[in-house]
C-alpha cells in the first residue's frame, strides 16, 4: 500500500491548508470554517483546509483581473508553451497525484493514474490548439472591403467541478481556457479539496518559473456558497460547471439572469443496447466495467442495459456470474475491481434507491447491501447490484450515483431506441451489435439523442480528442477536444474598407 504521508509531502500538502491561492500565493483568514478531507478508502482524516470567505474571493478576482491584462497579450503559441510545461510537470507527478486521487476520492489506482494521464493528454492537445485558434475569412459584398472573424479571450473563466473526476475536469477546462488567453478561478468539489491543492501547487510552480503573474490560475476552496459567488458575479463571463443536474439548474439560472455564459456538464443516465447480433463476451466487459467501474460514480457509468429478448436470459446469466467474481475493497490494491462510494451520504442514496426500486416492482437478480468488517471500516463499500425494471419507474429515470444496474427487455430496435432516449438525461449511449444496419441506424438522426453514441464500446469513459458532453438535462455543454475551445472565446467579426468611398451594405444609399 502506498505511503500516503510521503505522497502528501511530494505534492506539498500540509496538515492544515489555506483557503485560496492566487498562483503560488496562499492565504485565507485564520478564523474561517474548516473542511476536513477524509478518505472513503479507510475513513481516516487526511488533512484539513480552510474555507474561503468573501474577502478572499474579492482578492482572487482582483488578482485574476490584473493577470488577464498581461496574459491576453502573450501570443497564443507562447501560452501553449506554458501549458506544455504544465503537461510535463503532470508527467513528473503522475504517480503521486494519481495515488492521491485514488485515496481522496476512492477510485482504483489505475483510474487515478488514468485521470492524470487524461490531464497530460489535454495539455498536449491544447499545445497544438494554441496554433490553431482559427477564424474564417468571408467575401464582402462591397468592393475593396475585407471581412473576417477572429476569436478573443473572454477574461475570467470560473471552473466549478465535481468530486468524481476531481482533477481531470479542471484540466479539460483550464488547458483550453489558458491557451485561449483566459485566466481561471477553480473551485474544486468540497469533497476532494486536497487533489485541487496538489494541482494548484503544480501549476503555480510552472507559472512562477516563467515569471507569469500570479492570478493566471487560481484556486478557491468552499462549497456551493463560493460557487454562488462565482455564478452571480458579472466579472466572471464564463462559468464552466460540472456536477448534478440539480446544481446545473441553479447555475444556469444565476448565470442566465446576468446574461453570462455557462458551460454545463451534468448528470447522465446512460444505456447500452445489447442487440441479438451482439458479441456477448465483448458486451459483458463493456457492461460490467461501465456499471461497476469507479463504483458507478462516473457521469458516463452504465445505468441501464436494454437487452434483446432473444439474448436476455443468456446475458443475464453471464452478468450474474460476472458479478459473483467481483472483488470489492481497497482501491489502492490493484487486485480489487470495485472501491468505495465517496461518503456515507452516497451510501444512503444507494440504499434509498434500492428501496424505491423494490417499491416500484424492481426484481433484484443480484442483491445490494453495505459491506461490513475490518476491510470496510470507512462504511462506504457497497455491493454492486442488478435489478430487472421498467424504464418508466421513477427511480430508473433518476441518476443514482452508485453501482446499481437496471435491466430492460426489448423486441425491436425502434423500441430499444425509444427506451434508450426515454430519460431526461442525454450524455452517453452505446449499441453492441455486429449488424451494420442496426449500428448506423442507432447513430443516425433517428437514433440516440445523446452527446456521445458508441458502437461496440460501452458508455463509460471517453477520449479527450472528441468534444465531451450531453444533451437535455446533461446541460448541452461541450468540453475537451474537437472545437470545444470556442466556448472559451468571444467571436468578433471585422470588416475593413480599403476603398476611398463608404458604400453601405445591402446597397442602401445615404448621400449628404
Ligand atoms: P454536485 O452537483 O453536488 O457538486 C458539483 C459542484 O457544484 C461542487 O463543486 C459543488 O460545490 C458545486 N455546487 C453545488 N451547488 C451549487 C450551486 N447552487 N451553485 C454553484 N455551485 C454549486 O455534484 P457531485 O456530487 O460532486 O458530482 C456528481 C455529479 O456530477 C453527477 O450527477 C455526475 O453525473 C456529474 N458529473 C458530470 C460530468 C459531465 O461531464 N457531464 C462529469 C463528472 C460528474
Amino acid at each position: 500500500k502506498a505511503d500516503i504521508q510521503s505522497i502528501l509531502n511530494t505534492l506539498g500538502i500540509e496538515f492544515e491548508n489555506h483557503a485560496y491561492s492566487t498562483g503560488s500565493n496562499w492565504g485565507g483568514s485564520s478564523n474561517s470554517e474548516i473542511i476536513v478531507s477524509s478518505s472513503p478508502v479507510d475513513g481516516k482524516e487526511i488533512a484539513s483546509v480552510k474555507v474561503a470567505n468573501q474577502a478572499d474571493y474579492d482578492l482572487i478576482i482582483k488578482k485574476a483581473q490584473e493577470a488577464f491584462l498581461f496574459w491576453r497579450t502573450v501570443p497564443s503559441p507562447k501560452r501553449g508553451d506554458v501549458v506544455r510545461q504544465l503537461g510535463d510537470a503532470l508527467r513528473q507527478n503522475k504517480e503521486a497525484l494519481g495515488t492521491l486521487v485514488s485515496y481522496e476520492m476512492g477510485k482504483s489506482l489505475q483510474e487515478g493514474f488514468g485521470e492524470v494521464q487524461e490531464m497530460i493528454d489535454i495539455c498536449d492537445f491544447a499545445v497544438g490548439l494554441s496554433r490553431q485558434l482559427y477564424g474564417l475569412t468571408m467575401h464582402s459584398e462591397r468592393p475593396n472591403h475585407r471581412m473576417y472573424e477572429q476569436w478573443h479571450p473572454l477574461g475570467i473563466v470560473g471552473i466549478i467541478s465535481a468530486f468524481n473526476f476531481p482533477v481531470a475536469v479542471w484540466s479539460w477546462n483550464a488547458a483550453l481556457a489558458l491557451v485561449c488567453g483566459n485566466v481561471c478561478i477553480w473551485k474544486p468539489s468540497e469533497k476532494t479539496p486536497l487533489t485541487g491543492i496538489a494541482c494548484q501547487k503544480i501549476i503555480a510552480k510552472v507559472l512562477a518559473d516563467n515569471d507569469i503573474p500570479e492570478g493566471v490560475s487560481n484556486l478557491i476552496i468552499g462549497d456551493k456558497l463560493i460557487g454562488e459567488l462565482m455564478t452571480n458575479d458579472g466579472r466572471v463571463p464564463l462559468i464552466s460547471a460540472t456536477g448534478s443536474t440539480r446544481m446545473g439548474k441553479a447555475v444556469a439560472a444565476a448565470v442566465g439572469a446576468r446574461l453570462g455564459k455557462s458551460l454545463l456538464e451534468l448528470g447522465g443516465n446512460n444505456a447500452i443496447i445489447i442487440s441479438e447480433h451482439a458479441d456477448l463476451d465483448m458486451s459483458l466487459i463493456g457492461a460490467v466495467f461501465g456499471a461497476v467501474g469507479t463504483a458507478g460514480q462516473r457521469c458516463t457509468s452504465t445505468r441501464r442495459l436494454i437487452i434483446h429478448e432473444k439474448v436476455y436470459d443468456t446475458f443475464k446469466e453471464k452478468l450474474v456470474k460476472a458479478y459473483g467474481q467481483l472483488r470489492i475493497g481497497d482501491p489502492l490494491n490493484q487486485n480489487n475491481h470495485v472501491g468505495p462510494l465517496i461518503d456515507k451520504d452516497a451510501v444512503k442514496a444507494y440504499l434509498d434507491s434500492i428501496e424505491k426500486c423494490k417499491a416500484e416492482g424492481g426484481n433484484f437478480v443480484v442483491d445490494g447491501g453495505v459491506l461490513e468488517g475490518e476491510n470496510f471500516s470507512s462504511g462506504c463499500y457497497v455491493k454492486p447490484c442488478i435489478a430487472e425494471v421498467k424504464n418508466d419507474y421513477k427511480i430508473v429515470q433518476h441518476e443514482t450515483f452508485a453501482p446499481i444496474l437496471y435491466l430492460i427487455k426489448y423486441k425491436t430496435l425502434d423500441e430499444a431506441i425509444t427506451l434508450q432516449n426515454g430519460v431526461p438525461q442525454g450524455l452517453s449511449s452505446a449499441i453492441m451489435t455486429l449488424n451494420l444496419r442496426e449500428a448506423e441506424f442507432f447513430l443516425s438522426n433517428q437514433g440516440s439523442d445523446c452527446g456521445i453514441a458508441n458502437v461496440n464500446i460501452g458508455t463509460s469513459g471517453a477520449e479527450i480528442g472528441g468534444a465531451f458532453g450531453g444533451e437535455k438535462e446533461t446541460g448541452g455543454g461541450r468540453e475537451s477536444g474537437s472545437d470545444a475551445w470556442r466556448a472559451y472565446m468571444r467571436r468578433q467579426t471585422n470588416t475593413i474598407n480599403y476603398s476611398n468611398t463608404l458604400p453601405l451594405a445591402q446597397g442602401i444609399k445615404f448621400d449628404l
